[in-house]
C-alpha cells in the first residue's frame, strides 16, 4: 500500500463502524442502568424488608403487650366467691346485683369495654354494663366461640363485633370452676382502639388480620373489616351464624400479589380507591407486605411498605449509573479517539516522512541520471557537432568537387575562348613588330591597343573562372540574384555561342536580393543552365536558335513569405519518367561517362535547401524541361512598406 493510500485509509471512518459504536454504547449504558436498577431494587427491598421486620417486631410486641395485659384477667374472676356462687346457681337478686356492681367497678378500673360472666347455658348472669339499656345481662351468648372455647379448652380468644352495640372488641374468656367443676365462663371485652390510634402515626400501613383474613385492626381506617382473602360461601354462612362481624359486608381489600419473596414477604399491588380518610402515607400502589403471627392468637400482623419510593430511588440511581456510564464511555471514546488521532497523526507523519524520503531518493537518482544523461548528451552533442562539422566539411568538399566538375565541363569552352585571343595576340604582336620595323608607328600602336583589349578580355574570362573556382565558405550574405545569373551566363557564354542556342532572359529591373553564398548559388545556376544546354544539343539547329533556353525570375508573394521564383526552361526532350523519379539522386545521370557524374542536381538541391529555398524539376506542357528554384527574398526586396 502506498503512503498516500495509507493516509486515506487512516482518515476514513466508515459510517457502519460509527453505527456499531453507537449501538455498543447504547447497550452498555442500558445494561449498566438495568444492572444498577436491579441491584438498587434488591438493596432497597432488602432495606425495606429489614425496616419492615423491625416494624413488625415493634408493633407485634406492643400488641401482644396490650393483649397479654388482660390474658389472666378473666381467670382471676374465679377467685371471687360471689361470682362463683352466682354461676353455681345460688342466684339471688341481691347477689346478682352485688356481682354486677363488682364487675362494673372492675371494668372501670381495668379500662376494658365490658366484663361479664356466663353460666353453663350461655346466659349472661352478671355484666359490668348491667345498668345500661343494652346490657348483656340475660343475653344468650352460647353461640359465641369464646364461650364454647372456654368450656372446651379452658380459655377462649376472639375478635368480634358486639351484637348489641356493634362495638368491635377483643374477647378473652376463661372457664370458672368450683371444686374442679366448671360453673361458668368469665369474659372481658377489650378495646384495641387505643392501639389503633397509635398506629395512625405509623409511617406505613399496618393491619392485623384474624384467622379468617378479616382486617380487624388497621392504621388505615378504610381497610378495617375488609377481607385479605376471598371469602367462600361456607365461611360467610359461619359468620352469619356466629355474628362474629355482626353481618358486616367484609369487602375484599383488593390485594393482588405480584411476587412472593419468601414465606413472610410478598410484593403486592393495592388498587383500592381510597375514601375520604387521610393518611400520611400512600395507601395504593405497590407494597411489600411482611406478615408475622401474633403469639397467643390466630391473628397475623401485616406491615405494608410502599415500594414506589424505593422504585423511584432505584430509577434515579439507574439513570445516574447510565449517565455516569455514558460519561465514562464518552470519556473513554474521547481518549481513544485522541489516541487514535495521535496514532494516525504519527502514522501520517511517518508516511509523509517516507514519501519525502522516497521523493528525495528519486530526486537524487534522477539528478544522478540527469547529470549522467546530461554528460551523455553533451558527449552526443559534441559528437554530433563533430559529425556535422565533418559532414559540413565533406559537403563543402563535395560542393567544391561538383564545382570542379562543372569547371571541367566548362574548361574546353574556356580554353577555346582563350585560344582565339591568344592566336590574335600572336598575330597582332608579330604585325606590330613588323609595322615598327617599317616605321608605321600608328598601325603598330593600334595593334598594341588591340592587344591590350584582348589581354583585358582574357583577364576577365580567367578572373570569372578564378572567382567561380575559389572555395567558398557557404556563409550567407545578401546577393542580387540577377548578378549571380549574369555571372553564370558569362561563364557559359562560349557554350551558348558554339552551340548556337538562343538565350532569353526575363528579369525584373529591381534587385532580387537573397541571403546566400553567391558563389554557391552561381554553381547551382550554372548546373541548371548547363543541363539545359546539354539537353538542347541533340535538338535540330533551328529549334536551338528559335526556341533556345529561357531564364526568368519573378517575385511570388504569399501571406506568409516573399520569395523569388527563378525558372530555367529548355526546349530539349524533357525529363524521362525515370529521371523525374531519380532527378535529385546522387550519381543519377543519363549522360555518357566522363560527361556527367550525376551529382549536379543533388549538390544544387542541397545548396538551395541550405538557404531556405527549394528546387524542383518537371516537364513543360509544351515540351522541354523546366527547373524551378525558389529562394526567400530579404525584407528590403519584398516591395512591402517598411515601418
Ligand atoms: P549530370 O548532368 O552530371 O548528369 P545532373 O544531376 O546535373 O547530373 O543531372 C542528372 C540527370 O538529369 C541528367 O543526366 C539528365 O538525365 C537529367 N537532366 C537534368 N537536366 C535536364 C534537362 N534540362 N533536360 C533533360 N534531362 C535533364
Amino acid at each position: 500500500m502506498s503512503a498516500s493510500c495509507k493516509l486515506r485509509a487512516m482518515v476514513q471512518r466508515t459510517p457502519f463502524r460509527r453505527l456499531l459504536l453507537c449501538l455498543a454504547l447504547a447497550v452498555l449504558v442500558a445494561a449498566s442502568a438495568l444492572v444498577t436498577f436491579q441491584i438498587s431494587q434488591r438493596l432497597s427491598l432488602a432495606d425495606l424488608q429489614a425496616t419492615g421486620r423491625h416494624r413488625l417486631d415493634l408493633y407485634a410486641a406492643s400488641l401482644e403487650r396490650s393483649i397479654d395485659k388482660y390474658a389472666y384477667f378473666p381467670a382471676t374472676l374465679g377467685l371471687e366467691s360471689d361470682v362463683i356462687d352466682l354461676l353455681s346457681g345460688g342466684a339471688t337478686p341481691r347477689l346478682a346485683d352485688k356481682v354486677n356492681r363488682y364487675l362494673e367497678q372492675l371494668n372501670e378500673r381495668a379500662g376494658t369495654l365490658a366484663i361479664y360472666v356466663i353460666d353453663l347455658h350461655g346466659h349472661v348472669r352478671a355484666s359490668s354494663n348491667w345498668q345500661r339499656s343494652d346490657s348483656f345481662v340475660g343475653e344468650d351468648l352460647s353461640f359465641r366461640a369464646y364461650f364454647r372455647d372456654a368450656i372446651d379448652q379452658g380459655n377462649g380468644r376472639f375478635f368480634g363485633i358486639g351484637t348489641t352495640r356493634s362495638e368491635p372488641g377483643y374477647y378473652l374468656s376463661s372457664a370458672l370452676s368450683r371444686n374442679g367443676r366448671i360453673v361458668g365462663v368469665a369474659v372481658i371485652k377489650v378495646s384495641l382502639e387505643q392501639l389503633e390510634e397509635s398506629w395512625a402515626t405509623a409511617e406505613t400501613p399496618v393491619l392485623v388480620a384474624d384467622e379468617n383474613g378479616i382486617v380487624i385492626l388497621s392504621s388505615v381506617p378504610d381497610w378495617k373489616f375488609t377481607a385479605l382473602r376471598r371469602l367462600d360461601e361456607t365461611t360467610r354462612a359461619t359468620f352469619d351464624r356466629t355474628q362474629q362481624y355482626n353481618r358486616r359486608a367484609l369487602p375484599p381489600l383488593g390485594v393482588n400479589e405480584t411476587a412472593s419473596l419468601d414465606k413472610a414477604a410478598r410484593l403486592v399491588r393495592i388498587d383500592r380507591a381510597s375514601s375520604a380518610s387521610v393518611t400520611a402515607y400512600p395507601v395504593t400502589g405497590q407494597f411489600l407486605i411482611q406478615s408475622q403471627p401474633l403469639a397467643g392468637t390466630f391473628w397475623s400482623l401485616n406491615v405494608f411498605s410502599h415500594i414506589e419510593r424505593a422504585e423511584k430511588v432505584s430509577t434515579t440511581r439507574a439513570a445516574g449509573a447510565g449517565v455516569t456510564m455514558l460519561l465514562f464511555a464518552l470519556l473513554g471514546l474521547m481518549l481513544n479517539e485522541r489516541r487514535r488521532l495521535l496514532k494516525e497523526r504519527l502514522a501520517a507523519r511517518e508516511a509523509l516522512q517516507k514519501a519525502h524520503d522516497e521523493l528525495e531518493r528519486k530526486v537524487e537518482e534522477r539528478t544522478l541520471d540527469l547529470s549522467a544523461t546530461n554528460q551523455q548528451l553533451q558527449t552526443e552533442i559534441a559528437e554530433r557537432v563533430r559529425a556535422e562539422q565533418t559532414l559540413r566539411a565533406a559537403q563543402d568538399e563535395l560542393i567544391q568537387a561538383g564545382k570542379l566538375a562543372v569547371i571541367g565541363q566548362l574548361s574546353a569552352g574556356i580554353v577555346h575562348e582563350l585560344n582565339q585571343p591568344l592566336a590574335a595576340l600572336r598575330t597582332l604582336s608579330g604585325n606590330a613588330v613588323r609595322f615598327l620595323e617599317r616605321g608605321n608607328e600608328q598601325t603598330a600602336r593600334d595593334n598594341l591597343e588591340r592587344i591590350g583589349q584582348l589581354v583585358d578580355r582574357m583577364g576577365q574570362i580567367t578572373g570569372q573562372l578564378k572567382a567561380f573556382a575559389r572555395k567558398s565558405s557557404g556563409k550567407a550574405a545578401p546577393v542580387d540574384l540577377r548578378q549571380v545569373v549574369a555571372n553564370a551566363i558569362a561563364l557559359l557564354e562560349q557554350r551558348f555561342r558554339t552551340s548556337r542556342i538562343r538565350l532569353t532572359r526575363n528579369f525584373p529591373d529591381t534587385p532580387l536580393t537573397v541571403l546566400c553564398d553567391g558563389n554557391r548559388l552561381e554553381q547551382v545556376i550554372i548546373n541548371l543552365i548547363g543541363n539545359a544546354l546539354d539537353a538542347m544539343l541533340d535538338q535540330p539547329e533551328e529549334q536551338r536558335r528559335e526556341l533556345g533556353i529561357e531564364i526568368s525570375a519573378e517575385i511570388s508573394s504569399t501571406p506568409r513569405e516573399n520569395a523569388v521564383r527563378l525558372t530555367v526552361r529548355d526546349h530539349g526532350p524533357g525529363l524521362s519518367p525515370e529521371a523525374i523519379a531519380r532527378l535529385f539522386e546522387p550519381f543519377f545521370t543519363t549522360k555518357d561517362a566522363g560527361v556527367g557524374l550525376g551529382l549536379g542536381l543533388a549538390i544544387s538541391t542541397g545548396i538551395v535547401n541550405d538557404y531556405g529555398g527549394t528546387l524542383s524539376g518537371e516537364n513543360h506542357p509544351d515540351g522541354g524541361a523546366v527547373f524551378i528554384l525558389t529562394l526567400p527574398l530579404t525584407i528590403e526586396d519584398t516591395g512591402s512598406e517598411q515601418p
